[in-house]
């Protein structure tokens, strides 16, 4: 798609669930009126809720994906990472999927970059742990659940057995509980197949320093979950927290020290570090805006989903949740908004009554409140399902045909090995990218990275400066193992 000077050039940064709906919204509105420029890394927008499926081989990755390209007509993709923002100049640089730079200029730009995972200052976990926040860490887990349960399996001792077969999930956030509840049901898939010693199963733990499961969801949803995961044989620890990581094993706060391979950091999100190099106003990491999702100062500006700290205007005195559903609607407002500001209608401003969550707990199990409606069991796992359904913006009969197939026939236990341990580092402002080795390794170890040693550590092939610095975590960031 050309470029035509005569029109305005809209450059929208992240294409989520805030900044698909808003490319979606202006292309509608705009009718070709100006020209609308995605600038995001990958050529899909990703259905991230339904990423504890794909971990668990419910769900095959492309079908949680929906091409860019294919749903939104009218709109130009530029493959690339925003690592630069000059709001004096009004341009936005940034690195091609290949290591080349560009640059584009902008009358309007809206910032709508997400999130990445959380960092806490304990020992061993950025080493150790590997986060949840993107299609490379969910085929990363879906191939070594596999490989821990087929090396457990061929163990000469029982402790190595039960230590590969223990699979620790921090935080018991929405993400948490759903990778922790979709994982027990899928080691049990696998193990039938792959005996383990007589009297050893797999053994899922699940850490979080609240007094409760999904501690920022209403109380009976967070009950419903508890319920589930313990009949489940989860070992659910509230009140717990990771003192330390090791290679060999976990230990708790409380002294215990639980060996594994597996710690899953699921303790919360952090605003993409991108919108702290700008230079405004942050709340908590994340960018402020003005009720109409305007960055103060400049109106060419806005923001929104998790990367903008919205006025809850539902909740005066607070700023929205990092959620799908605000994300969603932000993104159709910020749309709205940017139109208005070329002529095309009138602004307005963001509000939103929650609607209520749902949990998808594996199986047909579920958590669900719609509407405030309190759910559980099958009823709540089909309420979850057809949310899902409905909300995802394409691909939905192959997530409906995989869902059936899931039924009627056993999981595939099989790991294809394509992204490994050092290619989805739990400290990185790119969680939907793998890292890429940039020399060819001399030797590989267990995990085929290519020996610690000299020069020969995989590197990203361009770290963007601007986002590294402002990367480092906040120092007045305080330990707190709870989803965001
Ligand atoms: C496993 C999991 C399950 C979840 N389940 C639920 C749920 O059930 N319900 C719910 O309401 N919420 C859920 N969430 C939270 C929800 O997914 C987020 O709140 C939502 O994705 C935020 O939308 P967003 O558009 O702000 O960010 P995202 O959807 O993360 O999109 C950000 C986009 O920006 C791109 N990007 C990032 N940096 C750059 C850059 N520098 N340059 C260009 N592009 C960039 C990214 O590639 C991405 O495409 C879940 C999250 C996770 C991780």
């Amino acid at each position: 798609m050309t470029r035509t000077a005569s029109r305005p050039h809209v450059v929208i940064v992240g294409a989520g669930f805030a900044g698909f709906q808003a490319a979606r919204t202006l292309s509608r509105l705009t009718r070709r009126r100006a020209d609308i420029t995605l600038l995001n890394p990958t050529d899909y927008f990703l259905y991230l809720p339904l990423l504890p499926q794909v971990a668990a081989g419910v769900l095959e990755p492309r079908r949680v994906t929906v091409s860019l390209a294919g749903a939104l007509r009218h709109v130009r993709l530029v493959l690339g990472e925003a690592d630069g923002i000059d709001l004096a100049r009004r341009t936005v640089g940034y690195t091609g999927p290949e290591g080349d730079r560009g640059e584009l200029s902008y009358d309007r730009l809206v910032l709508a970059v997400g999130s990445v995972n959380k960092l806490l200052p304990v020992p061993g976990v950025a080493e150790h742990a590997h986060g949840f926040r993107g299609l490379p860490e969910a085929l990363y887990l879906r191939d070594h659940v596999t490989r821990q349960i087929e090396l457990a399996a061929a163990a000469g001792d029982a402790e190595t057995c039960r230590a590969r077969c223990t699979f620790v999930v921090a935080g018991a956030g929405y993400t948490g509980v759903e990778v922790a509840a979709h994982g027990e049901l899928f080691t049990r898939s696998l193990v039938r197949h792959q005996p383990l010693r007589a009297g050893i199963e797999p053994r899922w733990v699940l850490l979080d320093i609240a007094p409760r499961v999904l501690p920022e969801l209403d109380r009976r949803l967070s009950d419903t979950a508890d319920r589930v995961l313990r009949r489940r044989g989860v070992d659910v620890r509230t009140g717990t927290s990771v003192k330390e990581a090791t290679g060999d094993g976990v230990l708790l706060d409380d002294g215990e020290f639980v060996p594994t391979r597996t710690l899953m950091w699921c303790v919360g999100v952090r605003p993409d570090p991108l919108v702290a190099g700008i230079g405004r106003p942050l709340e908590r990491g994340r960018l402020l805006v003005d009720p109409f999702l305007n960055v103060p100062g400049h109106p060419e500006v806005f923001a929104c989903g998790d990367a903008a700290a919205v006025p809850d205007l539902a909740k005066p005195g607070q700023y929205t949740a990092m959620t799908a559903q605000h994300a969603w609607r932000q993104g159709k407002v910020a749309g709205h908004n940017v139109a208005a500001s070329l002529g095309l209608g009138k602004r307005r401003s963001y509000r939103h009554h929650d609607l209520g969550f749902t949990v998808d707990l594996g199986g047909v199990s579920g958590a669900a409140n719609p509407l405030g409606v309190p759910l559980s069991g099958p009823l709540a796992g089909a309420v979850t399902r057809g949310y899902h359904l409905a909300a995802m913006p394409g691909n939905r009969v192959r997530v409906a045909a995989d869902w059936l197939l899931d039924a009627a026939l056993p999981r595939q236990g099989v790991q294809l090995g394509l992204v490994r341990s050092w290619s989805v580092p739990l400290d990185t402002a790119s969680p939907e990218v793998a890292r890429v080795a940039q020399a060819a390794p001399k030797a590989e170890n267990a995990e085929g990275a290519p020996k610690a040693e000299g020069a020969e550590q995989p590197k990203q092939s361009e770290q963007p400066k601007q986002r590294e610095q402002a990367e480092r975590p906040e120092p007045t960031e305080q330990p707190k193992q709870t989803e965001e």
